[in-house]
């Protein structure tokens, strides 16, 4: 069985001890090939540094979270043209609305969005999105350059049926972390899941945030990590009440030809 891991922070300062110790874990579970999310201007400049020093195990997206987006001006947008030309950046992202948290003005967040919409239009990368408590103005950005970008996953997706309905009519992949592991806000989740087509869902950790539910004993630390990725096809196996075997391989032949990894 190989898993991949289509979304994981582990440029993250949390895994910079034990770095290497994290990846042998990871692929003593089975994860064969980690998509380490890029969410700054730094951040995705070292997400490609990593993705290169672990050629065919670590690749890179390269992108400005919408918490940052008041961060983004041209030469951030300069830069992550730049990197999205590079061969190890495999999606523009993560991308997208958090009207959840409003670290950034909605305006800003909107500018940012259209703006690596359209590197992912220019370059045909797919994109890596992040959408939480604002579907309708995320629908409208996204509308206006559908026709024109490759492929689109939905990370993380913890949203309602509308929404779900929503990103599949649009052809849409759906990203499923350790949210649905969660006994009490992942209930929604668990019954949406088994509705995710078979070619249209991946698993991803978010690590090291969303650290799943279901380790047991629960561990003192808080920081999930890509090895801990089983627990998330797990719980997915069971809500859709399919071997977890045919879920790996179907996940993990859909990330490989979405990412070309
Ligand atoms: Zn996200």
């Amino acid at each position: 069985m190989e898993l991949v891991d289509i979304g994981a922070n582990l440029t993250h300062e949390s895994f910079r001890a034990d770095f290497d110790a994290v990846l042998a874990r990871a692929r003593g579970h089975g994860v064969g090939r980690i998509v380490v999310t890029g969410a700054s201007a730094g951040g995705s400049r070292a997400a490609l540094e990593l993705a290169r020093a672990h050629p065919g195990f670590l690749y890179a997206t390269a992108g400005v979270h919408p918490h940052h987006a008041h961060e983004v001006d041209d030469a951030t947008i300069s830069l992550l043209r730049e990197l999205a030309t590079q061969p190890d950046v495999r999606a523009i992202g993560e991308t997208g609305l958090d009207y959840y948290r409003n670290y950034s003005p909605h305006a800003a967040q909107v500018s940012a969005f259209e703006r690596q919409l359209a590197i992912a239009v220019d370059t045909g990368k797919p994109l890596f999105l992040h959408q939480r408590d604002a579907h309708a103005d995320f629908i409208g950005c996204i509308d206006n350059v559908r026709d024109r970008i490759s492929r689109a996953v939905v990370h993380c997706f913890t949203g309602e049926r509308e929404e779900l309905v929503d990103y599949l009519d649009r052809g849409f992949y759906i990203g499923i972390t350790g949210w649905i592991c969660d006994e009490r806000r992942g209930l929604e989740l668990r019954s949406l899941v088994r509705d995710i087509p078979a070619g249209r869902l991946m698993l991803e950790t978010d690590a090291p945030y969303l650290l799943p539910r279901t380790l047991r004993p629960a561990p003192a630390h808080r920081r999930n990590e890509p090895a801990f990725l089983t627990h998330v096809l797990a719980a997915v196996a069971q809500a859709s009440g399919r071997p977890a075997r045919e879920i790996a391989e179907e996940t993990t032949r859909t990330a490989r030809a979405f990412f070309g990894i």
